[in-house]
C-alpha cells in the first residue's frame, strides 16, 4: 500500500520537531502538523520565554548588589510593555528558526489541527486527509485548572507572557515547578506574590531538606507562602478578586496564577476511537519504544505523561527515528534526568532525594550549607546547600542537590559523573575549583547523617 507520508507528526513543540527532522535527515517522506505556534510550550509559552523573565526579573537583586559593591547605580521600574515586546519578538525569532529547520531538512508543514481518522490516516482541519506509514503523536500537554467557584476568572501559564500590565497584587495557586517559579520571577519584578499550596511542602517528591531550604528562601526574598491552603472560591469585585481561602484568610488580587499541574492534550484527537489505550489522566500510553497498541501509531513527549522535561521529549523522539526509521530499537533513557527548577534561589536536582534512597539501603548524607562569597558581601544572608546522597555498601553517588544560583548549571555537569556511576571518592579525588560553591561537592569529608 503506497502512503502520502513515510511519517506524520502531529504536534510542533519540542519531541514533535525533533522526531520529523531526524526522520526527513534519512530520506523518509514527512508531514508535521502544528495548530498553534512552531516550537511548542518550551519556546512559545514555557522554557524559553520563563527562562528570560527569570533573568529580567534577576536584575532587581542584582542592583542591590552592585550598590554593595560600591557602583553608583539606582533601579527605575521595570517596564513591562517594553520587556514584553522584546520577548515576543525573540519568540518568534527562534518559531522561524524551527519552521525553516523543518523546512530545510524537507519537512511539510501544515498549520492546522491534525487529528486521527485511522491508524493510518490524520485528518486536517480543513478536511483534508492524508495517509501515512507512520503517526508520531506529539500534541503535548495543557495546564489544568480545578473545578470550584469562580475558575473563570483565574489565569494559567499560557496567560502570563502576554498580560497588558503586571498586577500589583497576585495570588499564585499550586507547589510545583510553574507555581515556585512564577512567584519567585514575578516578586523580583516587584509583584506582590502570595502563594497558596495545599500541601505541608512546596515542591512535592523533590528532597526535602532542599525543598526546605527553597521554601525559606523565598519567603525571606518576600513571597507570602501559605502552606496547607486552598482557595474555596473567588468573585469579580470592583477592587479586584475576591479569594476566599480554606485558611480564613481572605483578600483581593489583581489577578490570581493557577500552576495546579498538566494534562496531556489528546481530547478530540480521535485515539480513543481508534482504541488506542490512555490512561485515567489522558495520557497516551505507550511502551518502551514509544509504541502504542496500534503499530502504525506512536507518541512521544508531555502527551505521554512520563517525564514533562523539553530535553526528555527531544531524546524520545530521537529515540523513536532511530527505532523506526534506522532499524536499530532504541528506548529513550529515563533513568537519572538530571532537571532545574528555576526558583530564585535555583534548584538542580539529579537522582534519589535523601528520603527515597534510604527507603533502598543504607546511606550516608554529605551536606553543606553556607552564605556565598558573592551574596556574603553584599551583606545578604542568602545561604546556598550542596548535598550530596551515597550508598553506604557501593559509595556511588545516588543523589546531588544544589539550591545556589546557577545551579541548573551546575547540576548538568554533576550529572554526568553521576550518570557515569562515580562514587562518593570519585568525587572526593577531583580537585576543587576554588573559590566557588561548587567546589563544596569534592570537599565534604564526614557524613551529616547515616542509616
Ligand atoms: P506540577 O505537577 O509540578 O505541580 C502541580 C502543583 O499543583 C502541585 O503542587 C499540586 O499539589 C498542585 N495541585 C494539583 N491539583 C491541585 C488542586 N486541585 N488544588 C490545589 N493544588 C493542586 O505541575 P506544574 O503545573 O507546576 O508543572 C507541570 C510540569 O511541567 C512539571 O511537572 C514539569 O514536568 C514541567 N515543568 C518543568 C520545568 C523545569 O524543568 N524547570 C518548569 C515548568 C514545568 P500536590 O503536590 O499536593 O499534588
Amino acid at each position: 500500500m503506497s502512503f502520502d507520508y513515510d511519517l506524520f507528526v502531529i504536534g510542533g513543540g519540542s519531541g514533535g520537531v525533533r522526531a520529523a527532522r531526524l526522520a526527513a535527515e534519512t530520506g523518509a517522506r514527512v508531514g508535521l502538523a502544528e495548530e498553534y505556534r512552531m516550537g511548542g510550550t518550551c519556546v512559545i509559552r514555557g522554557c524559553v520565554p520563563k527562562k528570560l523573565m527569570v533573568f529580567a526579573s534577576g536584575f532587581s537583586g542584582a542592583m542591590d548588589d552592585a550598590r554593595a559593591y560600591g557602583w553608583d547605580v539606582t533601579a527605575g521600574g521595570f517596564d513591562w510593555p517594553r520587556f514584553r515586546a522584546k520577548l515576543e519578538a525573540e519568540l518568534s525569532r527562534l518559531e522561524g528558526i524551527y519552521r525553516s529547520n523543518l523546512q530545510k531538512a524537507g519537512v511539510e508543514l501544515f498549520d492546522a489541527r491534525a487529528t486521527l481518522a485511522d491508524p493510518h490516516t490524520v485528518r486536517l482541519a480543513d478536511g483534508t486527509e492524508k495517509t501515512a506509514k507512520h503517526i508520531l503523536v506529539a500534541t503535548g500537554g495543557r495546564p489544568f485548572v480545578p473545578e470550584f467557584p469562580g475558575a473563570e476568572h483565574v489565569i494559567t501559564s499560557n496567560e502570563i507572557f502576554k498580560l497588558d500590565a503586571l498586577p500589583g497584587k497576585i495570588l499564585i495557586v499550586g507547589g510545583g515547578y510553574i507555581a515556585c517559579e512564577f512567584a519567585c520571577i514575578l516578586n523580583g519584578l516587584g509583584v506582590e506574590v502570595t502563594q497558596y499550596y495545599r500541601g505541608a511542602q512546596i515542591l512535592r517528591g523533590f528532597d526535602e531538606e532542599a525543598r526546605g531550604h527553597i521554601a525559606g528562601a523565598m519567603c525571606d526574598n518576600g513571597i507570602d507562602l501559605r502552606l496547607g491552603t486552598n482557595v474555596q472560591r473567588i468573585e469579580k469585585t470592583e477592587a479586584g478578586l475576591w479569594v476566599t481561602s480554606t485558611d480564613g484568610h481572605d483578600a483581593v488580587y489583581d489577578a490570581v496564577l493557577y500552576a495546579t499541574g498538566r494534562v496531556p492534550n489528546t481530547e478530540g484527537l480521535g485515539l480513543a476511537e481508534l482504541g488506542v489505550p490512555l490512561n485515567g489522566n489522558g495520557a497516551v500510553l505507550v511502551d518502551d519504544y514509544s509504541q502504542t497498541t496500534i503499530p502504525s501509531i506512536y507518541a512521544v513527549g508531555d502527551v505521554t505523561d512520563r517525564i514533562n522535561l523539553t530535553p526528555v521529549a527531544i531524546r524520545e523522539g530521537a529515540a523513536f527515528v532511530e527505532t523506526v526509521f534506522k532499524g536499530n530499537p532504541t528506548k529513550p533513557d529515563h533513568e537519572l534526568v538530571p532537571g532545574a527548577v528555576f526558583t530564585q534561589p535555583e534548584f538542580g536536582t539529579v537522582g534519589l532525594s535523601e528520603e527515597a534512597a534510604r527507603e533502598q539501603g543504607p546511606i550516608e548524607v554529605y551536606a553543606a550549607s553556607f552564605r556565598p562569597m558573592q551574596t556574603g558581601f553584599a551583606g545578604r544572608e542568602d545561604r546556598v546547600l550542596m548535598k550530596l546522597v551515597v550508598c553506604a555498601e557501593t559509595r556511588r553517588v545516588l543523589g546531588c542537590h544544589i539550591v545556589a544560583d546557577g545551579a541548573g548549571e551546575m547540576i548538568q555537569l554533576a550529572g554526568i559523573a553521576i550518570k557515569m556511576g562515580a562514587t562518593k571518592e570519585d568525587f572526593d579525588r577531583t580537585v576543587a575549583v576554588h573559590p566557588t560553591m561548587a567546589e563544596e561537592l569534592v570537599t565534604m569529608k564526614a557524613p551529616v547523617r547515616t542509616g
